[in-house]
């Protein structure tokens, strides 16, 4: 069975995003966005499967490690679960620009989802805060939201991951 997802990208629209050449490098540098907590478990209880893709290539300039990344998603998925929310997966592409078919705007971390549950992308949704957000959720074929930064391809722009899921799960 086929199965609606939205798919989330994760700095931006879950945390707060480093500043523009920098990475969420340590626990310290992650913060939640206020309503992103509420919005997951709110996509949750109706049902969508909710999947993070994330490009972290910070990785590959070995100004974080693997391991890095892992702390970070394991502390972000403890808090999630203390609020009965959760992410059903998370896909990252550690890579280089250039040197991988996963970096968004590539659809290589769609793909790796599709061959663990197929997904119904007449029903499903990729939200971003950036144009490689938005080119990789279109490239996959499914509808696209952007967040925070109102980018004209898009489907449907809101400010905040929240304001994104109150329309998911109103229409
Ligand atoms: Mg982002
Ligand atoms: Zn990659």
């Amino acid at each position: 069975m086929k199965v609606k997802t939205v798919f989330l990208d994760r700095d931006g629209v879950i945390n707060v995003k480093a500043p523009e050449g920098d990475y969420i490098k340590s626990l310290k540098e992650f913060r939640f966005l206020p309503g992103a907590v509420d919005a997951i478990h709110l996509l949750n209880i109706n049902n969508w499967r909710v999947i993070i893709i994330t490009n972290q290539r910070g990785i590959a300039r070995q100004l974080m490690t693997m391991h890095d990344l892992q702390t970070i998603h394991s502390f972000m998925e403890e808090e999630l679960h203390k609020h009965n929310a959760h992410v059903d997966d998370i896909f990252i592409c550690p890579h280089e620009k250039g040197t991988c078919h996963c970096r968004k705007p590539d659809i290589g971390l769609f793909l790796q989802a599709e061959k663990k549950i197929p997904v119904d992308k007449s029903k499903s949704w990729m939200i971003g805060d950036s144009k490689s957000d938005i080119e990789a959720g279109r490239n996959f074929g499914i509808y696209t939201i952007a967040v925070a930064n109102p980018i004209a391809m898009a489907d449907k722009r809101f400010p905040d991951l929240l304001s994104a899921v109150n329309f998911l799960i109103n229409c």
